[in-house]
C-alpha cells in the first residue's frame, strides 16, 4: 500500500484503502492509503507551525526559487516514468500525459523566475514627508484541492505560487487519481522543501477536502473541479472570511464564421472537443457553424472526426484513450440518451466503442449531435465527454445571444479570416479565454480562469504568486513634524 506526504513523514493513512484502476482494462494497479479527519487536523497543524518559521516565508525569494528550479529539473529527469504512471491512472495516451508533465515542470520554472524578479511596489506618495510602499505577505495555510483530468499539471499549478509565496500547502487530489501528487511530494522532498510545509492526502472530497476546507487555520481554498462543489467550498469559504481559486466547469462554444479556413478549423474544432476525449473544463464542447457553410462544413468534420483514432492509451498513435471509468462513461452516454430523446440527431458515434481490446475499457466514440437549439440540455449543461453538439446560426446577432446564453463563461473558440470581426466577438463574448484560429493551447505566462459560473480567480500568468499573498502598505513619516497634532 502507498504511503501519504503528511507533513514531511510518508505514512499509512488512518482512512480506508484507496484504489488506482487502470481506465484502458480496468486492471489495479495500486492500493494506497488515504487520510483521516484526524490526519487532516495533525497535517494542518503542522503546516500551520511550517509556514510561521522565518526559514520558509523570511528566506530571499531566490532560496524559494531554488526549490521549484530543482523540482522542475527533477520532472524533467522523471518525465517518462512520470507519463507512464499517469496514463495507468487517468487512461490518457501517452502524448498528452507526457505534454501534462512537461506543463508541470514548466509552471515550476516560470513561477520561480516570477518569485525571482517580484518586489515591493514603492507608491508614489501624495505628501512630500511621507513615504509608502506595498510588501506581500503570505497567507498560511492554503488548501489545494484538484480534480481527475489533469493531474500534475493542475497540481503543480497550484503548488508553485503557494509556496513560492512563502504558504504551507495541504494538497488533495482527487480520489481517482492521487498517484502523482504523490510523486511530486517526492520531488518536492528531494528538492529541499523543509518539513512540514507540503502534505498530499488522498482520500474522499466529502471526508477529506471537507475537513481540509473548514478547518479553521486554513487561510485560502483553491479549488478545480466541478461547479457543484465549487459552490458548496465558496459558501464554506464565505462563512469563515476566507479567499478563494475556483477553476470550475465549462460548456465552451467553437464558432466557424462564414469566412473561416475549412480545413484548419475542422482540425482545431475536433481536437477541441475529442482530445482528453473531451474530459477537460475547457473542451469546444457547442459548436456554432454560419449558415452559409453549415452543410458542407459538418460533412467533413464528421468525415475527420471518424478518421480519430480511439484506442489504447499506452500505443503510441492513440489520439483517445478510454473515460476515466465506467460511472463516468454512463453518465455520458444518458446525455447523449437525453439528446435524442430531445429530437437531437446523432451524426456520428453515440455508443460505447467495444472491438477488441476495446472491450475492456471505458471507451466511448467520438460523438456529433446536430438538429438541437442551444436550449436543449445536452447544450446547457457539461458532459466532460467526447460529444459535440452543432448549431446553425444566420447572423452575428443572434450567435453572440447564443453563445452567451450560459452560464459558463470559461473559454471560446472563433474561426475567421478577420481578425477584426474576430476582435469585436471576442471582446463580446462572456469568457474567460478567447482563442482565435486556435484552440486549447496555453502558455503559462497568461493567466487563465472563468466568468460566471466557470469561476473565480486566475491561475497562471506572472502575478499568480500574488493570489497566494496579501497586500500590506506601510507608511512611513520622513516629517520633522510626522502629525498635525506634534508640538515638538
Ligand atoms: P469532478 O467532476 O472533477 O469529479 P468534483 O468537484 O466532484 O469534480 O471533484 C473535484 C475535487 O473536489 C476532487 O478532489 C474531489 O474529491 C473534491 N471534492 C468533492 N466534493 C468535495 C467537498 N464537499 N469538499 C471538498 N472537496 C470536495
Amino acid at each position: 500500500m502507498k504511503a501519504l506526504f503528511l507533513a514531511g513523514e510518508w505514512q499509512e493513512g488512518r482512512g480506508p484503502a484507496g484504489r488506482s484502476f487502470f481506465p484502458a482494462d480496468g486492471s489495479l494497479n495500486t492500493e494506497f492509503s488515504t487520510a483521516s479527519t484526524e490526519d487532516v487536523a495533525e497535517a494542518i497543524s503542522k503546516a500551520n507551525q511550517a509556514w510561521q518559521l522565518p526559514g520558509w516565508r523570511n528566506s530571499l525569494p531566490m532560496e524559494r526559487a531554488r526549490v521549484l528550479y530543482r523540482v522542475a529539473d527533477l520532472i524533467e529527469r522523471d518525465a517518462s516514468r512520470l507519463a507512464a504512471l499517469q496514463t495507468r491512472d487517468n487512461g490518457k495516451p501517452l502524448s498528452e500525459t507526457r505534454g501534462l508533465v512537461m506543463s508541470a515542470a514548466a509552471t515550476a520554472r516560470y513561477t520561480a523566475a516570477s518569485l525571482e524578479t517580484l518586489d515591493a511596489e514603492l507608491t508614489n506618495p501624495r505628501s512630500r514627508d511621507l513615504l509608502t510602499m506595498s510588501v506581500y505577505e503570505p497567507l498560511g495555510v492554503v488548501a489545494a484541492i484538484t480534480p481527475w483530468n489533469s493531474p500534475i499539471a493542475s497540481e503543480m499549478q497550484k503548488l508553485a505560487p503557494a509556496l513560492a509565496a512563502g504558504n504551507s500547502v495541504v494538497l488533495k487530489p482527487a480520489e481517482l487519481t492521487s498517484l502523482a501528487a504523490l510523486e511530486l511530494a517526492k520531488l518536492f522532498e528531494e528538492a529541499g522543501l523543509p518539513k512540514g510545509l507540503l502534505s498530499v492526502l488522498p482520500g474522499k472530497g466529502s471526508v477529506v477536502g471537507d475537513a481540509m476546507v473548514k478547518h479553521p487555520l486554513v487561510k485560502k481554498i483553491s479549488f478545480t473541479g466541478g461547479t457543484a462543489t465549487g459552490r458548496q467550498l465558496a459558501h464554506i469559504a464565505a462563512e469563515r472570511l476566507i479567499g478563494t481559486s475556483l477553476e470550475l466547469g465549462g460548456k465552451s462554444p467553437t464558432i466557424v464564421l462564414d469566412d473561416a479556413d475549412v480545413d484548419i478549423a475542422v482540425n482545431g474544432v475536433i481536437y477541441g472537443i475529442f482530445s482528453s476525449a473531451g474530459q477537460a473544463c475547457i473542451a469546444g464542447s457547442r459548436l456554432f457553424v454560419h449558415a452559409s457553410l453549415y452543410d458542407s462544413f459538418v460533412q467533413r468534420l464528421v468525415e475527420k472526426a471518424a478518421q480519430l483514432r480511439v484506442g489504447h492509451p499506452e500505443h503510441e498513435g492513440t489520439q483517445i484513450g478510454p473515460l476515466i471509468d465506467e460511472k463516468h462513461l454512463q453518465s455520458v452516454d444518458a446525455y447523449v440518451q437525453q439528446a435524442v430523446a430531445e429530437g437531437g440527431e446523432v451524426l456520428l458515434g453515440g455508443q460505447r466503442l467495444e472491438q477488441g481490446e476495446l472491450a475492456k475499457g471505458s471507451y466511448y466514440a467520438p460523438t456529433i449531435i446536430a438538429g438541437l437549439s442551444n436550449q436543449a440540455n445536452v447544450c446547457q449543461e457539461e458532459i466532460f465527454g467526447p460529444v459535440l453538439v452543432v448549431i446553425l446560426f444566420e447572423n452575428d446577432e443572434q450567435l453572440l445571444v447564443e453563445a452567451n446564453d450560459s452560464v459558463y463563461g470559461l473559454a471560446a473558440g472563433i474561426w475567421t479570416e478577420n481578425y477584426r470581426r474576430a476582435w469585436q466577438l471576442a471582446r463580446a463574448l462572456d469568457v474567460g479565454t478567447v482563442w482565435i484560429n486556435t484552440y486549447k493551447k496555453f502558455s503559462i505566462s497568461t493567466p487563465f480562469g472563468g466568468f460566471k459560473e466557470s469561476g473565480v480567480g486566475r491561475e497562471k500568468g506572472r502575478l499568480s504568486i500574488l493570489s497566494y499573498m496579501q497586500q500590506k502598505s506601510i507608511y512611513i513619516g520622513l516629517s520633522d513634524k510626522p502629525d498635525p497634532w506634534c508640538d515638538v
